[in-house]
């Protein structure tokens, strides 16, 4: 790839850049109705026809002034000359604020073209732009495309390959004569109605009001959880444990049947399969909660979220920018807290810092079986106040760290409202699999290794001869030490306690470990006031090995060694607390 052409995808947040991308090169990036999904520099190679080159998608900027993350990374590409060809992605629904860039790059680079996106949508709004008009003035080719729709893909391919006609491109000596020449250039080429207010505006106009947003937002959260664990969604996680007990069985049967020991079938079928089950039977869940939050992403929805919940943010000294990674910590902490670079470093610190309580779906397994054994009746709730829980405790965290570091204004609101869209089958597709097969492939690899690790030392005792009774295993004395610690909080059992500590891998083994070790269910070991403080311990007790990596490469060692210890206090504060508040409104009831 090393001699290849590059070719720049240069273009504003929300532009569809990350849709051509994945359009030419036939890759599956995250797309999303929202600014700020790529917040890196992407490449892979072009694949349409005989054209072969490289292509970088850069992150989302609107002038190559440096002033965000974003905005120094691809200012940073395009001044290092390390692309043959710039392809700048413009919204042809908002074309007077494409072109700043627009005119940005064609001053600075040889080889621009103007992809004019979105065009299917200008269409429809009754908006037509002259495209010859435009070249000619921006002294660049332009080409009216539709990523989303493939239209216009092999024209604008053509166009990067063909050399750039000798048109005099305009020259500005400053921002203000550019934004000028912008807001005539692009109202002498656009022609028809004059927008109206459009059909996104007016449902702006309601649900961001202050007082109706949150509200909404959190109605909508609530229906996440309704349809996450709904009947069907249910049955088809039980239907999963049933084939994954009938598969265990089998295995065993066959086992035992050419004739290998008690101790293998054991770590066979309880172990690897048993274990990998378990948290394998939490898919549909999981699936239907990716789902649902892409589908929110892809409408349109999160961005006005992060509008409405930027008052919340500011209180606790963050800005609506903030909101973009503490989203992302739903689905993956690891991710999220990488995009946490495009703050600035006291905000980012702030978010790092909060991130851990942000449940991440690898804790939904966990609550659903603890939810499963104890709410079974009140499900939806129940996993509802657990995830108001860990936003609240997020905005104490960062309100915490804000407190500390007193006089430190929130950075000013740089969340951009997109248009409502449908979203395409073929992004909520791709973004399902990405999720889903991170899930599958932890559940393979990590969990896996974990549930046998746990079964094995469930089966030795401490001279490493084999046991039949676990109280007496490897496993009971390590949990055994920590076991007390927990007494407190009701889960001073070493099984909860060896749990919690494989879950220091990854959140799910501790459902596979609990499934390892506690063969009659989870309601053998422990009351439901009990599972209120498990599951609250979970919540916050720590992040997971992954993100604790990816944490101390933003804030070195002693500040994640710090951030853990501080994940542990809230989470035995926490757990303390509501556990005997739980008691209290039980009796009282
Ligand atoms: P990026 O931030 O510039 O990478 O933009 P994305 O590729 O993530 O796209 C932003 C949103 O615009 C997504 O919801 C896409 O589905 C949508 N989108 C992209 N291209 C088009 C297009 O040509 N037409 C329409 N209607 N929507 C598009």
């Amino acid at each position: 790839m090393k001699n290849l052409p590059v070719i720049a995808l240069a273009g504003n947040p929300n532009s569809g850049k990350t849709t051509l991308f994945n359009l030419l090169t036939k890759s599956g990036e995250a797309t999303g109705n929202r600014a700020g999904v790529t917040v890196s520099a992407k490449s892979a190679p072009l694949k349409i026809g005989n054209f072969k080159a490289e292509i970088t998608d850069l992150p989302g900027t609107y002038s190559l002034s440096p002033y965000g993350g974003e905005e120094k990374a691809a200012e940073r590409f395009i001044k290092s000359g390390a692309a043959d060809v710039v392809i700048d992605v413009a919204d042809a629904t908002n074309l007077e604020r494409s072109l700043f860039l627009a005119t940005e790059l064609a001053e600075r680079h040889s080889k621009v073209i103007l992809a004019l996106n979105m065009m299917d949508e200008a269409e429809r709004d009754g908006t037509k732009i002259d495209a010859g008009l435009l070249s000619e003035r921006l002294g660049i080719p332009v080409v009216p495309i539709s990523a989303a729709k493939n239209r216009g893909i092999k024209e604008l391919v053509d166009a990067a390959w063909n050399a750039v006609p000798k048109i005099p491109k305009p020259v500005f000596s400053g921002g203000e004569e550019r934004s000028r020449f912008c807001r005539k250039l692009a109202a002498e080429v656009t022609h028809g109605e004059p927008a109206k207010e459009s059909f996104s505006d007016r449902i702006d106009r309601i649900i961001c009001k202050k007082y109706i947003g949150l509200p909404l937002f959190f109605a909508v959260v609530f229906i996440m959880f309704a349809v996450t664990f709904s009947g069907p969604v249910k049955a088809l996680s039980e239907l999963f444990v049933s084939l994954s007990d009938e598969f265990s069985g089998v295995v065993s049967a066959w086992l035992s049947s050419v004739g290998a020991g008690k101790f293998l079938v054991g770590l066979v079928s309880e172990g690897l399969i048993k274990g990998t089950g378990a948290v394998l039977s939490f898919l549909p869940q999981t699936a239907m909660l990716f789902f649902m939050l892409e589908l929110l992403e892809d409408t349109g929805y999160m961005a006005r979220a992060a509008y409405v919940s930027d008052g919340l943010l500011r209180s606790a000294g963050l800005s609506g920018k903030a909101f973009i990674p503490l989203l992302m910590g739903f689905g993956c902490t690891v991710p999220a807290v990488m995009a946490t670079e495009t703050l600035d470093p006291a905000e980012r610190r702030s978010v790092i810092f909060s991130l851990p309580f942000i449940p991440c779906s690898a804790r939904l397994p966990v609550f659903t079986m603890i939810i499963g054994t104890f709410f079974q009746s009140h499900s939806a709730i129940m996993a509802f106040i657990i995830y108001l829980l860990g936003i609240l405790t997020a905005y104490i965290s960062a309100l915490i760290y804000s407190k500390s570091k007193k006089g430190r204004a929130a950075p000013p609101l740089t969340v951009e409202l997109p248009k409502y869209r449908l979203p395409t089958l073929k992004n909520l597709t791709t973004a399902m699999k990405h999720k889903l097969l991170a899930f599958i492939s932890r559940a393979g690899t990590v969990v896996l290794l974990c549930s046998v690790a746990v079964h094995l030392l469930c089966s030795l005792d401490g001279r490493l001869r084999v046991t039949e009774d676990a109280s007496e295993s490897l496993m009971a004395l390590a949990g055994g030490l920590i076991a007390p610690l927990l007494s407190p909080l009701g889960i001073g059992d070493w099984r909860i306690a060896s749990a919690l500590l494989s879950g220091f891998f990854a959140k799910e083994t501790i459902v596979s470990s609990l499934s390892v070790m506690c063969p009659g269910g989870l309601s053998t070991v422990i009351g439901q006031a009990d599972a209120v403080a498990l599951c609250v311990f979970v919540l916050m007790y720590s992040p997971c090995a992954a993100t604790l990596s990816a944490q101390r490469q933003l804030l070195g060692r002693k500040k994640s060694f710090f951030l853990v210890l501080r994940c542990l206090a809230f989470a035995y504060i926490a757990a303390f607390i509501l556990r005997n508040a739980f008691c209290v409104l039980v009796n009282f009831v």
